[in-house]
């Protein structure tokens, strides 16, 4: 392989995992995985969450690409751009956002702030659903976010009463208020 081949394939994996990680946080994380991720979104004091199960999950297949890569070459690169990804990941969500780790920094303007911003309005709704801004290097403005979370409460103030007694059921009507000082502070 050449250079230019190793690097495209390692950009084109960080910017293939921001997708596949956005819409498993979106359609199993907030779907049939919220057994795991639930843990995620509860307030607590414990050092690990049963969400990081999830981390551990998905460290098998890039350690398996990597046995596999010294065999044949273009999957050793790809399971470093999935491992790249990964590292990313864990200092944007779990380091400047959830501050884990007792890093402690908040950045006040630019690309860094967005993206804190916008994971703090992901953090705004209690429960499975009604959240916003699923991605994490890739986040929409905190105006337009705030938007769509205000749609999402309209809609539940407004939907049927079959899907008031289901929420009901799941556990998942209280909410915080969406407080857009907090998110942008
Ligand atoms: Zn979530
Ligand atoms: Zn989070």
């Amino acid at each position: 392989m050449t250079w230019w081949e190793r690097t495209a394939l390692v950009v084109f994996m960080v910017l293939f995992m921001e997708c596949f990680a956005w819409a498993m946080h979106k359609y199993v994380m907030h779907g049939w995985g919220w057994g795991w991720h639930k843990s995620h979104h509860e307030p607590h004091d414990n050092a690990v969450e049963k969400n990081d199960l999830y981390a551990v999950v998905f460290a098998i297949v890039p350690i398996a690409l990597f046995t596999v890569g010294m065999w044949y070459e273009p999957l050793w690169w790809i399971a470093l751009g999935i491992t790249i990804y990964g590292a990313i990941y864990a200092f944007v969500h779990d380091m400047l956002v959830h501050q884990r780790g007792g890093f402690r920094w908040v950045p006040r303007h630019g690309y860094f702030k967005r993206l804190l911003q916008a994971h703090r309005l992901h953090h705004a709704v209690e429960g499975r659903e009604g959240t916003v801004s699923h991605g994490f290097l890739f986040a929409r403005s905190p105006a337009v976010l705030k938007e769509q979370l205000r749609r999402h409460a309209a809609k539940r103030a407004a939907g049927p009463a079959v899907a008031a007694d289901r929420d009901v059921m799941a556990g998942t009507t209280s909410r915080r208020p969406v407080d857009a000082e907090h998110a942008t502070s």
